[in-house]
């Protein structure tokens, strides 16, 4: 099998593996009781925060919150954001660990909007202005990568946007898919939130965290013992804390050349698609993760495509797995592209694992799957 879905998790890295496999066998203690091998325990993880936080580019006095992935991460910062007097603002782009996150809160009562994204997959700076200029914002949350067509916002731009306006708005962004794929700078993009996780970057499932800068005080989701400064108590789940510092280091020890892979890969796949598959439609963006391309058939639904190419021996995704069950696509809708498109679209996505001669062998099979499905329905 050839994995082409490295957008909704990736492989662990071995030394992923060995970090958490020393935890849990020699180094299993709870890091809050008051013996030495606990306390060396939960330096440790005092540790992995600062090394995280320095990764994202943040300062010495901004913190993370260790969460169960990014998901708890955003609900944790859209909670927070939240606030009676005021409006929150969500780009309609979201992943729905924010999007519904918003949603609920606009049933709970909150005044929530969402802004509506250009026919380039990026959050429309005009809306944002009206909105601004409309409504009483406090919170504002968009993210980073798309996760289903990997459009990137301009996040400094937007952000100078909501803090000319006001500065203090709290701005968050969710960088899952961009921490470690395209070049984050939390300090330079001037954001007061960002979320990150685990399994995108080779680490461990169930592991994510909240960049807070300094200054900010949140307000805990889950009540109960003092861990992580009593704003998400629970026993830490250490192997998947420095399993996630592990894969961080790593990540960006081999950044560069796995930037260069990707963009390599992508130029190929694009390529041979436009001269081996003409009919195919190939989501060209102006400015995209190297690590994404979202690609159509009409006239093939994409859960058809996805179990086509699964037979011979490829995995992708039909639009986020996290909504791979629904066949409309709430993002490529909000981008403006058409029915036919929106039903179609399959999401391919490389990590370092994969090679040019994937690319290469793929391209054809795809072609033909395509055409022999296209030529048994009727027009
Ligand atoms: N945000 C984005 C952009 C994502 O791609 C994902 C994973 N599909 C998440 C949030 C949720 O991450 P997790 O699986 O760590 O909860």
């Amino acid at each position: 099998m050839v994995f082409f879905d490295n957008a909704s998790t990736t492989k662990p890295f071995e030394s992923v593996l060995q970090t958490m496999q020393q935890v849990n066998v020699e180094n299993f203690y709870n890091p809050s009781a008051l013996y030495g091998k606990s306390v060396a325990l939960s330096k440790q993880i005092e540790n992995a925060k600062k090394q995280i936080v320095s990764a994202l580019g943040g300062s010495f006095f901004d913190t993370l919150v260790f969460t169960s992935g990014a998901t708890e991460a955003n609900n944790l910062a859209l909670q927070n954001l939240a606030k009676k007097n005021g409006t929150l603002l969500v780009s309609v782009g979201e992943h729905p660990s924010v999007y519904n996150t918003a949603l609920q809160l606009k049933n709970n009562g909150f005044s929530v909007e969402f802004l509506n994204l250009t026919n380039a997959g990026v959050v429309d700076q005009k809306d944002l202005q009206d909105k601004l200029n409309s409504y009483n914002v406090v919170g504002v949350s968009f993210m980073h990568v798309s996760n289903e067509t990997g459009a990137i916002n301009n996040i400094k731009e937007l952000t100078n946007l909501v803090k000319k306006h006001n500065p203090k708005i709290l701005v968050h962004s969710d960088g899952v898919q961009a921490f470690a794929k395209i070049p984050v700078n939390v300090t330079s993009l001037g954001v007061d939130l960002y979320t990150i996780s685990a399994h995108k970057i080779h680490g461990p499932k169930g592991m994510g965290a909240l960049f807070v800068k300094k200054g900010i005080n949140l307000k805990p989701a889950l009540f109960g013992g003092e861990q992580e400064k009593s704003l998400r108590a629970g026993t830490e789940n250490t192997a998947a804390i420095l399993g996630f510092e592990t894969a961080v280091v790593q990540s960006l020890k081999q950044y560069k050349q796995d930037v260069a892979l990707a963009t390599d890969l992508k130029q190929a796949l694009i390529q041979e698609l436009q001269t081996q598959a003409p009919f195919a439609n190939v989501l060209s963006l102006p400015n995209s993760s190297p690590f994404i391309v979202v690609v159509s058939v009409s006239g093939i639904k994409s859960e058809t495509l996805l179990h086509l190419l699964e037979q011979h021996g490829y995995l992708v995704a039909n639009g986020s797995a996290c909504s791979s069950r629904f066949s409309d696509n709430r993002i490529l809708t909000a981008m403006g592209l058409d029915k036919t498109l929106t039903t179609a679209s399959i999401r391919i996505s490389f990590d370092a694992n994969n090679t040019k001669q994937q690319v290469l062998e793929f391209v054809p099979i795809f072609a033909k799957v395509a055409q022999d499905y296209l030529k048994l329905i009727r027009k």
